[in-house]
């Protein structure tokens, strides 16, 4: 689960609970990224609904190794997370479940693909020092169908529009993954660097674009917006439009498909991953005052 603050005040739903996860490798997918393989006997329970699906990690704060809460029942954990002194309480972000697997051995793995942005924000930072036996904890899922699938099309749809930024490559090529042979995707994916272009296994009949990125702000939006103009996605009845990523970015495509592409809004699932400028709590800080009017508090849409 991605924790909402709805979650806050409301019971963490059975479909999600609590899994120890313990690193057991790590490997480098191109410029910006770095692919975390964790294992863990909770993982039997693990049941990732695939897509898009997300989940909350807690990473140990600094000068710890390992991640400790003080609670894991679905009932009394956020107060005693929230209740811990600042230096002692584990940071809780949002990531995507890139694989899960069985290996041939029976182990249970899954991966998680971090950004690695910088070395000041927590996760960033932590994933870069990633190492063999490191413990950490997270909330995900344990049945497959759960509300932190984003990615729902209606029967109907004929073709898929995306736009992914970094961040969201992940989840992205995740629903690449699963899509059936034929599904037509256009898809535009933003990536900070020439070596970002990953490879992306899929069925689908998908035709992708890269952006990569040569500006920052506002910018780097409006060489989004070009490259969406110039890309005729191929004409479609019924598209079904998904996107992530920055959220002024992630809100500046929306409104080019609904208002320039005339894709009915309620086909149109959007969800900003980050916020330029705000780090992860200060997005919740919002969420709980009232203040971001989306259904998620990653976004501010
Ligand atoms: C549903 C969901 C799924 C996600 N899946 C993934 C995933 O699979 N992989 C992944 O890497 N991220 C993913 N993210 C995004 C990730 O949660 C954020 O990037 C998060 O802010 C990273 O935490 P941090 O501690 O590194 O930075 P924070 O402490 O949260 O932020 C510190 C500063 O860094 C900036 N910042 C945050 N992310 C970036 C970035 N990528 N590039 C440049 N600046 C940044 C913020 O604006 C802020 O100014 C996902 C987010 C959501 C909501």
């Amino acid at each position: 689960m991605t924790a909402t603050a709805q979650d806050a005040d409301a019971p963490a739903a059975a479909h999600f609970r609590f899994f120890a996860l313990e690193v057991l490798r790590t490997r480098r997918l191109g410029h910006s990224f770095l692919r975390v393989t964790f294992g863990g006997e909770s993982l039997a329970d693990f049941r990732s609904g695939g897509y898009d699906q997300s989940l909350s990690l807690f990473l140990p704060p600094p000068g710890h190794e390992h991640t400790v809460l003080p609670s894991t029942d679905e009932d009394t954990w956020f107060g005693a997370w929230r209740g811990m002194p600042d230096e002692e309480r584990p940071v809780m972000r949002s990531y995507t479940v890139r694989e899960q697997r069985r290996t041939d051995g029976g182990v249970d793995e899954v991966d998680i693909d971090f950004v690695l942005h910088g070395d000041t924000s927590p996760a960033s930072h932590w994933a870069g020092r990633a190492v063999t036996g490191r413990r950490i904890m997270a909330i995900g899922p344990a049945v497959a169908e759960n509300k932190s699938v984003r990615f729902q099309p209606p029967a109907a749809t004929d073709a898929i529009w995306m736009y992914a930024d970094e961040t969201a490559l992940p989840a992205a090529a995740a629903i690449l993954d699963r899509l059936d042979a034929g599904t037509r995707v256009r898809a535009w994916f933003e990536v900070p660097h020439e070596d970002d272009r990953l490879d992306l296994p899929t069925l689908a009949d998908a035709d992708i674009t890269w952006i990569v990125r040569a500006g920052a702000g506002r910018e780097r939006t409006e060489q989004v917006l070009e490259a969406l103009r110039s890309g005729e996605p191929a004409s479609a009845e019924a598209p079904y439009a998904w996107l992530a990523g920055e959220a002024g970015t992630v809100r500046a495509v929306r409104r080019h498909f609904v208002q320039e592409r005339s894709v009915d809004r309620r086909a149109v699932r959007f969800t900003g991953y980050w916020r330029l400028g705000a780090s992860e709590e200060e997005l919740l800080a919002e969420a709980y005052a009232g203040q971001a009017p989306s259904e998620d508090p990653a976004s501010e849409l």
